[in-house]
């Protein structure tokens, strides 16, 4: 660690607090508030520190919930946004340009499937990409009751905030005071049951979606009986499959998708090449900050949104996909993925020896690479937060604790505090950031 660097409680100079104050001053009285803050107010990074307005700094684990694939002020990520920017920054998709086509390509070549790539500007969007398209196929091919439209997911999925995604979403919060909400979902099928799956396809289902790991839901991989037997369910019925990697894409499992990972460790290589989806989305980590989302068709389906059909003014821009390439290059270029792979196991190793020793803090490690939870004990339970169990759920405090400590990272639901760190993250910041949170269990003991 950093030594000359005031650790995250000290106290700093009055002026520095009055910078603070103001930013939340304006937040306050000019931004919408609907997102529950920290009381943080961030200035500048590099790799994955990053320090706020009074100087303190963070090891950030949260990788700005896994989007920072390559930490904060990546020089060669900069260097490419200042030059593309010189040379081409947008044009309409009225026109061609090299860099999308690039793009595409490498996302192909990576799914190791023929297929075609839809370029948007978030993951919502990303997924409202895949709907359009299962309503496309389910027209194509109809049921015996006429065209099919539904789209199943499952219990604790995320799909984005647009209205279709919190149709999709398996989520009630999200919808509270929404409705009505678009027609032709249906979310109500626990994650990680086939038989609960063929149970709710029906004469109208055109897709199921699911996210290869769940991540707001609270870090459950798809298992890999779950993937093989949604894909042989698709096949017989003629649905599409859909994977929304949005969150554990781009290699933060370890492999370029998550289901290449879980497929690849159960069944072997052979079985996780054969396995391939109608359609994956994408964003967050794809463009490391840069927001670009994208989603990926199946050769079979891939043209089915002709032209006309679907589109976006900013998709696919020369400056976001020039960024997106960078980071492919670099990410293969540094063997990121086995980096990710190896000190990703270790991080789950420490959670999970934290868990075996305090298990009044913390209950168990869950998920893997860099897409990991720390599963704790409800508020109630653990000693230190017992003064004021009830107020604030377990994730928050713990994630207020290791702010205290000098550490960020993601609360998902109300008891599981996430790792989503930069696929660079070295070992020693690992290590760092593990010692810290260690303090800040022991201390809650
Ligand atoms: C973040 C996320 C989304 C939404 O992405 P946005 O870029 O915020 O629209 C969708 N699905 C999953 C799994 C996510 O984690």
């Amino acid at each position: 660690m950093n030594d000359r660097m005031p650790l995250a409680a000290e106290p700093t100079a009055p002026h520095v607090q009055d910078v603070q104050a103001s930013v939340r001053a304006l937040f306050d009285r000019h931004v919408m508030p609907t997102y529950a803050r920290f009381d943080l107010v961030l200035s500048h990074g590099a790799g994955s520190e990053v320090w706020d307005v009074q100087g303190r700094r963070f090891l950030d684990l949260g990788g700005g919930i896994a989007v920072c694939a390559l930490g904060h002020a990546h020089p060669e990520v900069a260097e490419t946004l200042a030059r593309q920017a010189r040379r081409l920054l947008h044009v309409s998709n009225l026109y061609y340009h090299e860099p999308q086509g690039r793009l595409a390509e490498e996302i192909s070549r990576h799914l190791d499937a023929p297929g075609k790539v839809f370029f948007a500007n978030s993951g919502a969007e990303a997924n409202e990409g895949m709907y359009k398209l299962a309503r496309k196929f389910g027209h194509a091919h109809p049921g015996a009751d006429g065209p099919r439209y539904e789209v199943i997911t499952t219990v604790n999925s995320f799909h984005g905030r647009t209205l279709g995604g919190i149709a999709a979403t398996g989520q009630e919060k999200v919808k509270a005071g929404f409705d009505p909400l678009p027609e032709g979902f249906r979310c109500d099928v626990p994650f990680n049951d086939l038989a609960a799956m063929e149970a709710a396809v029906g004469s109208r289902t055109a897709a199921i979606l699911i996210e290869g790991i769940q991540g707001e839901g609270g870090i459950t991989p798809a298992s890999a009986d779950y993937l093989t037997g949604l894909r042989r369910l698709c096949d017989e019925r003629n649905l599409l499959l859909l994977v929304d990697a949005v969150q554990c894409g781009h290699f933060r499992s370890g492999c370029f998708q998550s289901f290449q990972r879980v497929l690849g460790d159960a069944l072997g290589p052979a079985a996780a090449s054969a396995f391939t989806p109608d359609g994956v989305s994408m964003a967050k980590s794809l463009g490391g900050g840069f927001p670009i989302g994208a989603f990926w068709a199946r050769r079979t389906v891939a043209d089915l949104l002709g032209p006309g059909s679907h589109g976006t003014t900013y998709g696919g821009s020369p400056l976001g996909c020039a960024v997106a390439l960078k980071i492919f290059e670099i990410i293969e270029r540094d063997h990121l993925a086995d980096h990710v792979r190896q000190t990703g196991a270790w991080l789950h190793a420490e959670i999970a020896a934290l868990a075996r020793e305090f298990p009044g803090v913390v209950r168990s490690a869950r998920g893997l690479g860099f897409m990991l939870g720390i599963e704790l004990a409800p508020a109630s339970e653990i000693k230190g937060f017992a003064a004021r169990a009830g107020e604030r759920a377990a994730s928050l405090q713990f994630v207020d604790r290791l702010h205290e400590a000098g550490v960020l990272t993601i609360p998902s639901g109300t008891q599981i505090a996430r790792l989503l760190p930069a696929l660079n993250l070295p070992r020693s910041q690992a290590e760092e950031g593990m010692d810290r949170i260690r303090r800040v269990v022991r201390a809650l003991a």
